[in-house]
């Protein structure tokens, strides 16, 4: 008999995967957490019944939050991963010599304990000696840290159960507070193509815009996530990541990457009509 991974993506649309073995599920204090494994994807983590990450696609995701702050201030030293249980945004800091320190708080000890288990491909950098874990609630962990980080990547669950406050105005403030005048928020920002999807997208991005001087949106291309279509959200107090980008200095860093390259970085902000649109009419 067939197995088949099914998701919702809207009441009428849904995406489906066909698996061969169903590896891990339990249901930690946060939520149901969930490892598959697929011909077309890899093995994939799912959380309460929504794509996490997939071995096939996940360096999109991991490239594109990680290397397009980091190519528009490469002295960043001192990085806030909030989230991003399974691994892939640390790997892809650690291969920066000059980041000093990152910290990554992730509420749901459960989502990296079973990373480390099954997905090897995101969690194996976790050990690096920069590298500090806190199991602990993002929303306060950022509360009351002024000027720490020169980064913060918000790389968190859709704003339903534990991650919802990750999209309020109050925590984008204590993100703005946290950060150094050098300072960079990348947050995830959800999909434009569906009515749900975007109505949240449209929050978070104006929220973010009231508080940091530049705030802006980029694109990239992901297979499993709904649409296709998905976003991230930039904002700096300094930084604007076209007019002070430098390639030929990301270049420097030597870095071997599959999906960024500094043509995506400056092609990943120009939006579609539609989007920017929606952007700019709130
Ligand atoms: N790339 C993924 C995506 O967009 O679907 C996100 C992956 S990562 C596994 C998301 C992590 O955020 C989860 O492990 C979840 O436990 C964590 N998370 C959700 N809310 C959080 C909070 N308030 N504080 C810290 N971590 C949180």
């Amino acid at each position: 008999m067939e197995l088949w991974y099914s998701e919702k993506h809207t009441e009428d649309v849904k995406f489906s995967i066909k698996v061969n073995n169903h590896l891990f599920t339990g249901q930690s204090d946060f939520q149901r957490v969930d490892v598959f494994e697929s011909d077309e994807f890899g093995k994939f983590l799912t959380l309460d019944g929504l794509m996490m990450v997939t071995e096939k696609d996940e360096f999109i995701y991991h490239d594109m939050i990680c290397h397009v702050p980091m190519a528009t201030n490469p002295n960043i030293k001192n990085v806030l991963v909030i989230g991003g249980g399974d691994g892939g945004t640390v790997r892809e800091l650690t291969r920066y010599p000059s980041i000093e320190k990152i910290h990554m708080v992730e509420i749901d000890k459960m989502v990296v304990d079973v990373s480390r288990e099954f997905l090897p491909i995101t969690s194996s950098k976790l050990d690096d000696t920069r590298v500090t874990l806190f199991y602990e609630d993002g929303i306060e962990f950022v509360k009351n840290k002024p000027n720490t980080y020169d980064l913060i990547l918000v790389d968190s669950t859709d704003p339903i159960g534990p991650g919802e406050g990750l999209f309020t105005r109050e925590f984008y403030r204590n993100c703005f507070e946290a950060l150094t005048e050098e300072g960079i928020l990348v947050n995830q920002n959800e999909s434009p193509y569906y009515e749900g999807d975007a109505r949240e997208m449209i929050r978070a991005s104006q929220k973010v815009k009231e508080i940091f001087p530049i705030a802006k949106v980029y694109q990239f291309h992901m297979p499993t996530y709904p649409s296709g279509h998905w976003l991230f959200g930039f904002a700096s107090k300094k930084y604007d990541p076209i007019k002070d980008f430098n390639p030929s200095k990301w270049e420097e860093f030597g870095l071997k990457t599959k999906y960024y390259n500094t043509d995506i970085h400056v092609g990943s902000f120009m939006l579609p009509t539609y989007v920017k649109e929606m952007i700019e009419s709130g």
